[in-house]
């Protein structure tokens, strides 16, 4: 559903993905971790064309991601970013009807039956009528996964959904992203959770220096790492 041909991106004159080969299945949950700066999120964000690219093809849902095709895929393409970038004059429930409607040009009336059906999905129902500002970073987060689920997408990117929050939030939207996982939605996920990613994950990447240095089922990549450079990073983080 998603595949990067030889795919380099420059800052400038800083390298920041290099020759990027990766061919991720529909259905697939792929996580992608490495140290800060290595360009994990440069690489996601190319995905629902977030950033741009230099030289190679990314193709999406059957789609090169080039002028032509963008809006189609960003349609089809949700992303949770780590500060959840609710509109905070907004309430929740017209948070999530924003975008149906300018976009998919749903009824009022529609959109807020699908809102309110995802906002139970995430286990935050009787939240509708708040404003971001009055709820948790967690329950926030939770909002911000129902708003992308609101579109439809087939494939759904996570950059550090879990990073902002404090520690007895985590597991709530982790929990929320595992039932996504099971549902068959197709799940690229930025994140340091080594434990979602065991679970979760069916591969993971490690990426260092703007390169994929390894990508392997997450028992093998954690366990039995190829690469010297995954063992360090592995050493530092567990
Ligand atoms: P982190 O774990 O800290 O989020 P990351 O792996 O997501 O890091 P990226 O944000 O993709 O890393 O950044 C990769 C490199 O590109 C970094 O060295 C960063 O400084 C650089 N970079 C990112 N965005 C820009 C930009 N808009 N202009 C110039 N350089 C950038
Ligand atoms: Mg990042």
């Amino acid at each position: 559903i998603i595949s990067f041909k030889q795919v380099d991106k420059w800052y400038g004159d800083f390298h920041a993905l290099k020759n990027i080969n990766l061919s991720i299945d529909r259905g697939e949950r792929l996580v992608i971790c490495g140290p800060s700066g290595s360009g994990k999120s440069t690489l996601i964000r190319c995905i629902n064309g977030l950033e741009k690219f230099n030289t190679g093809q990314l193709v999406v849902s059957g789609q090169s991601l080039d002028k032509k095709h963008l809006k189609t895929i960003r349609g089809n393409v949700g992303m949770v970013f780590q500060h959840f970038n609710l509109f905070p004059h907004m309430t929740v429930l017209d948070n999530l009807t924003l975008a149906p409607r300018r976009t998919l040009k749903m009824s009022k009336a529609e959109a807020e039956t699908l809102a309110r059906e995802y906002l139970e999905r995430v286990h935050i129902g009787h939240q509708a009528d708040k404003y971001p500002a009055q709820l948790s970073g967690g329950q926030q987060q939770r909002v911000a996964i129902a708003r992308s689920l609101c579109m439809k997408p087939d494939i759904l990117l996570f950059d550090e959904p879990t990073s902002a929050l404090d520690p007895e939030m985590i597991r709530e939207v982790l929990d929320v992203m595992k039932e996504l996982a099971n549902e068959g939605i197709t799940m690229v996920c930025v994140t340091h959770e080594m434990g979602f990613a065991r679970q979760v994950a069916d591969r993971v990447v490690f990426m260092d220096e703007g390169e994929i240095v390894e990508i392997a089922p997450p028992s093998e990549l954690f366990d039995t790492p190829k690469q010297q450079r995954t063992k360090q990073f592995l050493e530092q983080i567990l």
